[in-house]
């Protein structure tokens, strides 16, 4: 049983410096968390209040065209509403009216605003409150802010789900809740987990359905099983639920930590534990083993994107065997973070935030075998050599917990062997 890990308590990187620069920044808006979202929510419908640039990119990033009926659609601000010459609030009841009326299936209601809309300063917030008190009990209308000014691409979910836990109904039941949208499959491989070593009730925030039982009080433990989610951790706080801060459950160490804290917290005994745990840790070592046979001794460069950087480069560095040069994040929040840091070895220069061309000029000096970025700097560094992952595939591919820790080292990967075969077929 002494594999079982305990967290490490001196070593980490929690207490390093960190580099914080400001400038220009290559990042995708919070939008892009609809598309993800919407498949978690199934009766929730996101209306973006925006502009035709808005509605491209929720149609481009959703990569299909949609022949079915959406759950997501944009309300376009017209050049009359962004002069303040037509009153947005009553169009955008009557663009609600119209939805409603045809989409009898819509529970919840989600108005998201967009950098237009924060432009002219369209109160969603108060026309959410006045389309509640209309719709309810039958439709519950919230809003969150997408907007690409001064955010970054996972912010979204974190909006949507933080303007979900004030109106969650009080319980005094002692529960654990799982926050974060995963893939089913995923979110039922962590729930099995917990419930075979006799946790619950477990419970997630985002539930499929507005009518499900989730609910909040003071003997709620959460456990995060996204980075990205400062906001919602904030105002569950608030509710008076309490925070099982872990690392997150990437690859077999992040994950067994992570279900460590949880076990520790419900008292599960070591010998329940390693009956649940053996099996699946032995798979994930193995496919880890296996799919990072290329990552070993090569060199990987985070650029700050979808928040997960600092949990995959304690990941790849730790369980794959390559060298961290820099791990920069949009935010570092070391109360959410903090474990993941304790466990990644002093070394990388750590950055939050960015100015862009500086950062690629540190990223083109050290020359990466691996620089995980967006899509917008992928394709002018792979022009320059570099191999490049886009971090966006991170958060739309199923890459937490036991059964996929294979899938992500496979990942990282990827581009090294692509790179190799390209190389050999030069020769
Ligand atoms: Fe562009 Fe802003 Fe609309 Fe996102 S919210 S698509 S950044 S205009």
């Amino acid at each position: 049983m002494n594999d079982l890990p305990r967290l490490p308590t001196s070593g980490g990187c929690r207490d390093e410096p960190i580099l914080k620069q400001r400038g220009q920044r290559e990042v995708f808006c919070g939008l892009t968390g609809i598309i993800w979202l919407h498949r978690k929510m199934q009766d929730a419908f996101f209306l973006v209040i925006g502009s035709r640039t808005c509605a491209h990119l929720l149609q481009s990033a959703a990569g299909v065209m949609i022949f079915a009926e959406p759950r997501f659609g944009t309300a376009i601000l017209e050049e009359t509403d962004l002069a303040g010459l037509a009153d947005a609030q009553t169009e955008l009841d009557k663009v609600v009216d119209q939805l409603l009326a045809r989409r009898t299936d819509i529970r919840q209601l989600f108005l998201v605003g967009s950098c237009p809309s924060e432009v002219i300063k369209l109160d969603l917030s108060r026309a959410a409150e006045r389309m509640t008190e209309k719709y309810a009990p039958s439709v519950r209308v919230l809003n969150f802010s997408g907007s690409g000014i001064e955010t970054t691409f996972t912010q979204g979910e974190d909006a949507c789900l933080a303007s979900m836990v004030p109106v969650l109904p009080e319980t005094n039941e002692r529960q654990l809740l799982l926050v974060g949208a995963l893939p089913d499959v995923v979110e039922e491989q962590a729930v099995s987990l917990l419930t075979q070593m006799g946790i619950g009730p477990v419970r997630v925030l985002p539930a499929p359905r507005a009518d499900s039982d989730l609910s909040v009080g003071t003997e709620t433990v959460f456990a995060l099983t996204q980075p990205f989610l400062g906001d919602t951790h904030a105002e569950l706080e608030r509710r008076g639920a309490r925070h099982i801060a872990a690392p997150f459950p990437f690859g077999e160490e992040g994950t067994t930590a992570w279900l460590r804290m949880i076990a520790d917290e419900f008292g599960v005994d070591d010998a329940t534990f390693e009956r649940v745990t053996a099996a699946p840790r032995a798979r994930a070592r193995k496919a880890i083993a296996q799919a990072s046979v290329s990552l070993r001794g090569k060199s990987v460069f985070f650029f700050p994107d979808s928040q997960l950087e600092i949990p995959l480069a304690r990941f790849l560095t730790r369980e794959c065997g390559m060298q961290a040069i820099e791990v920069g994040a949009p935010f570092i929040h070391k109360g959410i973070i903090g474990p993941d840091l304790d466990m990644l070895a002093q070394g990388p220069v750590l950055s939050e935030g960015q100015d862009v061309d500086l950062q690629l000029d540190r990223c083109r000096a050290a020359r990466p075998d691996l620089t995980v970025c967006g899509l917008g700097l992928a394709n002018p560094l792979e022009a320059e050599g570099l191999s490049t992952k886009w971090a966006i595939e991170l958060v739309f591919t199923p890459v937490h917990f036991y059964e996929q820790a294979g899938d992500l080292a496979g990942l990282f990967s990827r581009p090294l062997r692509r790179d190799d075969l390209l190389q050999l077929g030069v020769r």
